[in-house]
């Protein structure tokens, strides 16, 4: 199976039916987008840019993420790379910033877009170079732990404000870029057609949303078994989400570890995701995945794991609709 998968590795993901759904990487790092490419990912669904800013004594300079920024397009040639902004937390102190001040609830606190919009010089840094690095490339810029319709549009007004500067400065820069968010906050999945309205495509992160959907921090072991996105609370938010999205008409892929569970594969595609974002490894078996799909039975599926009343009873009903 493993070499089948290989084999099929390059060539588009494409139900029986005919739904293509796109398969993407989660990358951390320059070395992993090379590991993406060899393993058929079409783009980069999550470029998690935490890497740049951990165990130094001082932030990134412009210069520097423009550099890593550019070498990860340039490995992925026309495939889209989308570039998550920073997202610290309370529970990784920065030395060199404010960061690491003890919080009671590092999950519920000062991280993400929070932190970012709290810190305009580190931000602004880091959209210049993303903007810098969008000339001739097929960049977009997304926006995580989005809670509110504010948020996203004081972050645009920021991303404004730094194409102002940089026109001024006859910088090129794509004036287009697209930008999305991350939605893996319960918040955002309820006001989600009002997010819509302001970005060009939503990214669930399942990861997050998970825990915050079931009230339990995920490194609290006594908890840990509620955080699960297959627990059909997740998936109605998930449905939720895919569905402001397609009434809005923008894309929306999923980029949380749940897009690389092969029992989850049939329901994400029923529910009508456009993308999955896994690491570079699972790609392969995925695209196998969802070949042997049909959009039919997926959304069947779908609808049935819907009406399940826990975790465990969705993964049954995936294994019964194997059989
Ligand atoms: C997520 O929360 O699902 C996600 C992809 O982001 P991270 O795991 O980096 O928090
Ligand atoms: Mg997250």
């Amino acid at each position: 199976a493993q070499q089948q998968a290989r084999a099929t590795a390059h060539q588009l993901a494409i139900t029986r039916d005919g739904r293509q759904v796109s398969v993407f990487a989660n990358i951390g790092s320059i070395s992993d987008v090379q590991v993406a490419v060899a393993n058929g990912a079409e783009g980069v669904g999550l470029l998690r840019t935490e890497f740049l800013y951990l165990d130094r004594a001082t932030a990134p300079t412009e210069e520097e993420q423009f550099t890593v920024y550019q070498a990860i397009a340039q490995v992925l040639e026309r495939r889209p790379l989308i570039i998550r902004t920073l997202d610290i937390g309370g529970d990784k102190p920065l030395p060199y910033l404010k960061i690491g001040v003890r919080e009671a609830n590092p999950f519920l606190g000062w991280r993400g877009i929070r932190f970012c919009l709290d810190s305009p010089e580190l931000f602004k840094t880091q959209l210049r170079a993303i903007l810098r690095a969008s000339a001739g490339h097929n960049i977009k810029v997304m926006l995580p732990m989005i809670a509110t319709v504010s948020e996203v549009r004081a972050a645009k007004q920021i991303l404004a404000e730094v194409k102002v500067q940089l026109r001024q400065a006859g910088i090129p820069f794509n004036e287009a870029i697209a930008v999305g968010i991350m939605v893996e906050v319960p918040a955002a999945v309820a006001v989600a057609e009002r997010l819509a309205a302001e970005v060009d495509f939503f990214s669930i992160g399942t990861n997050d949303l998970s825990q915050y959907v079931m009230a339990s921090d995920r490194t609290n072991p006594r908890v840990a078994t509620l955080v699960d996105g297959l627990h059909p609370a997740v998936l109605r938010m998930v449905q939720q989400t895919i569905q402001a999205a397609q009434t809005a008409g923008i894309w929306v892929g999923l980029c949380g570890e749940l897009a690389a569970d092969p029992l989850a594969t049939a329901i994400l595609v029923g529910l009508g995701l456009n993308e999955l974002s896994v690491n570079p490894q699972a790609i392969p078996m995925l695209k196998v995945a969802i070949a042997q799909l049909s959009l039919a039975e997926a959304e069947a599926i779908a609808a049935s794991a819907l009406q399940q009343d826990s975790a465990t009873d969705v993964r049954a009903l995936v294994q019964q609709s194997r059989s």
